[in-house]
């Protein structure tokens, strides 16, 4: 008899590993607490997939001998709570789908800069003519991809809580680029909890496999030093040389991994800002340990473009440049989205806070913003924090009200940025949402 797969939740993740259990023989059932979309459920349907949504149905969920969850899934559901409590083993869709493919995996995590270094390694292994596929929060679902497509790499994004549901999952290439409170929501408020779930990535690890790390990251080396890795590592810093690893020296990225030294004048690169001369050394090492020539990371450098709302430059408007880093949902990113500008900036920020400090962008903040707009109806503590520091303050629940302010206070020279350093459920459906009111404000202003 075929073994039982439950998926939990039907999404990108979800869809794709009930398409690829279906492929290897397991007897599959989907079961979505929501809706699922119109596009999805014609999937499942013509793939004759059973499924249920708007409920989980105890009977059909329990006879699991393996469960597929999505990441959005808390453990704390009683759902999850129900399948822990009669031991069925419940998995991320990374941890399924690795179990059906002999690629090598690039697995790369952190708080904040995984989209962005996920794009560029792909973009250069992929420059350079490798069979890669590009998966995980980003794009195609992995396990989808392992069904139907045949890779010889993958590069994988991933997110702490894909992270929390492996078992065996080996990454030949692991990355840890930085670990700062996020979404500690979902790890019982013990930050411990959220950085053992991203040590998760170099877990299974042996001798022969790669492990990156951002070097700079107290956290991160503090808990290399408790922990007994075999992994090879790699350390990438901004501040300092490193032996063996990559950092950045004056403006060079340099990349020293095996017998290879590799440099580049950071300056040359469409991304910019010390956070993304974070993500490009981690792209490059990753480049280099998969046999990528000089040449050709130099060139795939060179002709990345990064996704939008990460700190996307969006027009210029009588001598003022308007920014748009909507992605910065937590206080990090917002530090460094400061420290990428030297002139006067106007910062928009504000929405769903997730236990914010700002202690972390206070000096920044008091360096180099003129005004702060904060947006959206929870302004009380961003106020209270800023409020005597910035020399000007203004309210506003409408974007277009923002940047027409932003406009005002603006003179020739400055940046207008909105970085918002919270979650933007509040007034938007999601980030990019967030980000593309901005941008049409802002043409809006540029027309009127
Ligand atoms: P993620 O996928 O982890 O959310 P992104 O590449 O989408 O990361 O970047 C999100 C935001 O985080 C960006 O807008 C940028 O301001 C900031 N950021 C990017 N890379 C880093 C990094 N290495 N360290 C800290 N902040 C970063």
């Amino acid at each position: 008899m075929s073994k039982k797969l439950v998926v939990l939740g039907g999404g990108e993740s979800g869809l794709g590993a009930a398409i690829l259990g279906k492929a290897k023989g397991f007897d599959v059932f989907l079961s979505d607490r929501g809706k699922l979309n119109d596009h999805y459920r014609k999937e499942l349907t013509e793939r004759g997939i059973s499924f249920e949504e708007e409920m989980h149905t105890d009977a059909l969920i329990f006879v699991a001998d393996i469960v597929v969850k999505s990441p959005g899934i808390p453990d704390t559901s009683p759902i999850v709570v129900g399948l822990n409590d009669r031991r069925i083993p419940v998995i991320s869709e990374i941890e399924f789908a690795a179990r059906y493919t002999d690629a090598k995996l690039i697995g790369i995590t952190g708080s904040n800069g995984k989209t962005t270094t996920t794009l560029l390694t792909y973009h250069l292994l992929k420059n350079a003519g490798f069979n890669v596929g590009l998966a995980g929060n980003i794009g195609d679902s992995f396990a989808w991809q392992v069904a139907e497509k045949h890779y010889d790499y993958y590069v994988l994004e991933i997110s702490s809580f894909q992270l929390d549901n492996i078992i065996d999952f080996k990454p030949a290439i692991a990355v840890l680029l930085n670990i700062t409170p996020d979404h500690l929501d979902r790890y019982g408020y013990s930050f411990q909890n959220y950085v053992d779930s991203k040590f998760n990535i170099v877990r299974n690890q042996t001798a022969e496999c790669h492990f990156i790390y951002f070097d700079d990251s107290e956290v991160i080396t503090s808990e290399l030093v408790k922990r007994s890795t075999s992994s090879q590592l790699w350390p990438v810093s901004i501040s300092h040389t490193v032996e063996k690893g990559a950092y950045l020296e004056g403006n060079q990225l340099i990349s020293k991994i095996k017998d290879s030294v590799f440099s580049q004048d950071f300056e040359s690169l469409p991304i910019q800002g010390p956070h993304n001369a974070i993500n490009a050394l981690t792209a490059i090492a990753i480049a280099q340990l998969a046999g990528v020539e000089a040449d050709q990371i130099r060139e795939g450098l060179v002709t990345f473009r990064n996704a939008p709302h990460r700190l996307e430059k969006v027009a210029h408007i009588e001598g003022v440049v308007y920014v748009n880093d909507s992605k910065a949902t937590n206080v990090d990113s917002v530090f460094y989205a400061l420290g990428s500008f030297n002139e006067p900036i106007i910062l928009i920020a504000g929405g769903v806070d997730k236990g914010n400090d700002y202690s972390q962008i206070l000096d920044l903040v008091k360096e180099k913003v003129k005004g702060l707009i904060i947006l959206g109806p929870k302004y009380e503590k961003l106020k209270h924090y800023f409020e005597g520091i910035v020399p000007q303050v203004y309210i506003t629940q409408d974007i277009q009200d923002a940047v027409a302010q932003g406009k005002k206070w603006a003179v020739p020279g400055d940046v207008v940025l909105l970085s918002p350093a919270c979650a933007s459920f509040d007034l938007f459906k999601n980030y990019e949402d967030r980000g593309d009111q901005f941008k049409n404000a802002v043409e809006k202003l540029a027309n009127s």
